[in-house]
């Protein structure tokens, strides 16, 4: 205790020197050296050396105290080469008593450093990157203290201040720069949510340049600090209390933000470093850049994400400290059509855009997991994430097209592009007007053959549409959404609550409830996932949930729960072989019993149904039919195991056609066979969704098509306009083709029968 209080003194007074020092006159060469000259002797160290970031990722001496000057200059290291290479490289500060048996130890004669044993460094962080290496080294074998680290992770912040200053490199330097920034370019990424918008680029950066790093009076400090938290969970509650917020999976997502506002540890981080002498903003700066730079050390998908949401929250800090009021960055001056770009974004930092204005999102990270992500859905926002390096090619006001749909950024595009995608999105907005007419007209062929359509859902927030798209039900509710979303295992109340939000929601339309189907790429925050080789064929769906069978009871129970006095219909996922079904059924089967026996009520009738996404189930059909109400076929992942193609690979991604021959006597082997059982049969998938996939399926005999919302119009539109029986004789002359695709031979049909795509 007497230790860190009389630590936190000496430190403050090497602050307030160090500022007399960077304030004072002299070359930006001398101030460092003056710099360096004091910490060795505040620190008591017979060496204090500063290495800084030069092109090529090389690690420069500046300046030293202690080791002999003429290496200023000339000793140089990789990243990663020797201790200072390490500190770069890892971006975490080194403590060694004895520095030279470390194993990355480097011997450079020219410093003369051999008979200095103990060595502490840490890295000089400005936003995400190390900019330098500050080193202090002894004689002795000195066991440096983390009060001493501390000080020296300190005067590190003021450090970077003057190596970004452009002083004494070119700040270029410090900044990795790419080619020709201003020719049009198109940057892949993966789709985070679907959608186009053009606009023009809106950066966020919401870095505040502080202009006081020493504070005279730390109670002051903590004062601001304090004032500034309340500001943000003010801020938190007018949100909370919007209409917009009152249901849904992005309030869970908010919900743990706010609690991560009230986390110890970061506060206690933040209050001790203005102990330490440093300014409110200047801790919570510190206390980030430290957070950012371990981050990119952090593999696991799920810590990273929860980084970003304390990330977030250090930039809402900052803006209170440095504007005093709730600042909403950018969002008075933001253009109407903005396209948002960032490294990432929290989750509130969406709502600080007027969602109005903005057209879409392109992220450097992310993924479909990430907590954006599952708001940008709720609000409609196309995104686009892991563009690499997207930041460093663009710049504010570039022309920028943000195509969600399939994955793609065009900056600065030609204008017979940027034509195209405008077209397109007015054409589509045209339709969805003509297909909201169609909402109260039946999905009837041109001979009155019914179609059955179901809409997918995954989000409380799309159940809005099942009404405004007219369709007959839910056919797949993915229920893992949510459990994606929090950061624990919701437990049977709360899954209650959310499954009969839904049924009332849905006001008597049946919704198909599929149980937990993660694994593969979707990955669930608390379940470390399991490195696997290939994850699509792991351990993943039913396979996890029938090793884990407290989690699969868990759901069960709050959707027969949900159900009381309704109708439940609930489906398994992923099942390749009956006996899987059987004990999935067998679970169900003792849940419907301990309700039964605890005399809750029940719903009125439960129907159980499987999907078919593994080819191995449709040769077990004669077994499976007479057990089942209903079979719904995933032809995403049917696609991805019937032609052994991996789905996620962009080279073979395209390789095969879901409207080649075998797939659709596929399809029309199982609806012959189903029919004869007398079983509904529904498809699922994406292909569901596009019309001329849509009609080929009604071709071979499916009558239910479950599909995402914007689609319904246009498949609905298709079957108002089919000749069934013309297209049945048509694939019948067809299926024993040869040919890689039927697609043409379809895409004629249907121009020739007059067959609206
Ligand atoms: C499918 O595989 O076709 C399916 C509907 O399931 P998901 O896309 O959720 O894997
Ligand atoms: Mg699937």
């Amino acid at each position: 205790m007497m230790q860190g209080a009389g630590m936190t003194s000496v430190s403050r007074r090497l602050l307030g020197r160090l500022r007399d020092v960077m304030a004072g006159s002299g070359s930006a060469q001398e101030r460092l050296d003056k710099v360096v000259k004091l910490i060795a002797v505040d620190m008591v160290a017979e060496v204090c050396s500063c290495y800084i970031m030069r092109a090529g990722e090389v690690l420069e001496l500046f300046s030293t105290e202690g080791l002999k000057k003429e290496s200023v200059h000339q000793t140089r290291l990789r990243v990663g080469e020797g201790l200072v290479g390490d500190i770069a490289a890892h971006a975490r500060p080194l403590a060694l008593a004895d520095a030279q048996s470390h194993p990355n130890f480097v011997f450079r004669p020219e410093t003369g450093e051999e008979i200095f044993h103990s060595l502490m460094g840490v890295p000089i962080i400005r936003g995400s990157r190390v900019v330098g290496v500050v080193v202090v080294q002894n004689r002795t074998m000195r066991h440096y203290t983390d009060e001493e680290i501390e000080t020296l992770e300190t005067v590190a912040m003021v450090l970077a201040e003057l190596v970004v200053s452009g002083e004494l490199v070119n700040r270029a330097e410090l900044v990795p720069v790419d080619g020709n920034a201003l020719l049009p370019l198109r940057m892949e990424g993966v789709k985070l949510n679907g959608g186009v918008g053009v606009g023009v680029a809106v950066l966020h950066r919401p870095r505040i340049t502080i202009q006081r790093l020493v504070a005279e009076d730390p109670d002051a400090e903590l004062e601001r600090l304090k004032k500034a938290l309340t500001g943000i969970k003010l801020a938190l509650e007018e949100l909370f209390s919007r209409p917009e917020m009152r249901d849904g999976e992005h309030r869970d997502v908010l919900e743990t933000y706010r609690m991560f506002a009230e986390d110890k540890g970061w506060l206690n981080r933040i209050n001790e470093a203005i102990r330490t002498g440093l300014t409110a903003e200047a801790a919570v700066q510190k206390v980030h850049d430290d957070t950012r730079a371990r981050m990119s050390q952090i593999t696991d998908p799920y810590l990273r994400e929860r980084m970003h949401d304390f990330e977030d929250l250090a930039n809402r800090l900052l803006q209170h400290l440095a504007g005093g009021d709730d600042q909403r960055p950018g969002a008075a001056d933001l253009p109407d059509g903005a396209i948002l770009i960032g490294r990432n974004l929290g989750p509130m930092e969406l709502f600080d855009y007027d969602p109005k204005r903005l057209r879409g999102l392109v992220l450097e990270e992310g993924s479909a997991t990430s907590h954006v992500a599952i708001v940008a859905r709720a609000l409609d926002i196309p995104v686009v994430g892991r563009v690499k390096d997207v930041l460093d090619k663009i710049e504010p006001l570039d022309q920028v097209i943000c195509d969600g749909d399939n994955g793609q950024v065009f900056i600065r595009p030609p204008d017979d592009i940027r034509e195209t995608y405008i077209d397109a999105i007015g054409q589509r907005q045209l339709r969805q007007a003509v297909y909201a007419r169609l909402r109260e007209l039946p999905a009837v062929t041109r001979q009155g053959v019914r179609i059955g359509i179901y809409m997918n859902a995954g989000l409380l927030l799309d159940l809005q549409h099942l009404h405004d798209s007219g369709a007959d039900g839910i056919g797949l509710y993915r229920t893992e959404l949510p459990f994606m979303a929090r950061s624990s295992l919701p437990d049977v109340a709360a899954q209650t609550l959310l499954y009969k939000k839904i049924l009332d929601q849905s006001e008597g339309k049946p919704v198909v409830f599929r149980t937990l189907d993660v694994g593969g790429d979707k990955v669930l925050p608390y379940w470390n996932p399991y490195e696997e080789d290939n994850p699509a064929l792991g351990w993943r769906s039913i396979r996890i949930t029938l090793d884990r069978p407290a989690v699969m009871r868990s759901q069960l129970r709050a959707l027969l729960r949900a159900a009381q006095g309704r109708e439940l219909s609930v489906m398994f996922p992923m099942i390749a072989e009956v006996s899987e079904f059987v004990q999935a059924k067998h679970i169900l089967d003792k849940e419907l019993e301990h309700e039964r026996q605890a005399g809750s009520p029940m719903p009125t009738k439960v129907l159980v149904g499987t999907m078919l996404e593994v080819p191995a189930l449709a040769l077990q059909l004669d077994a499976l039919l007479p057990m089942v109400d209903f079979v719904s076929i995933g032809s995403n992942d049917l696609t991805q195991f019937l032609f052994a193609v991996d789905r996620g690979n962009p080279r073979i991604a395209e390789r095969y056609d879901p409207l080649a021959p075998a797939m659709i006597r596929f399809m029309r082997y199982v609806a012959v066979k189903c029919n004869q059982y007398k079983v509904s049969l529904s498809v699922c998938g994406e292909m569901a969704g596009r019309p001329l996939e849509a009609m080929t399926l009604i071709g071979a005999g499916i009558r239910n098509l479950s599909l995402s919302a914007p689609n319904i119009g246009p498949v609905k539109t298709m079957i108002r306009s089919l000749d069934i029986g013309a297209l049945e004789a048509y694939l019948n002359t067809l299926l024993k083709s040869p040919d890689h695709s039927l697609r043409n031979k379809l895409k004629t049909f249907a121009l020739d029968h007059g067959v609206v795509l």
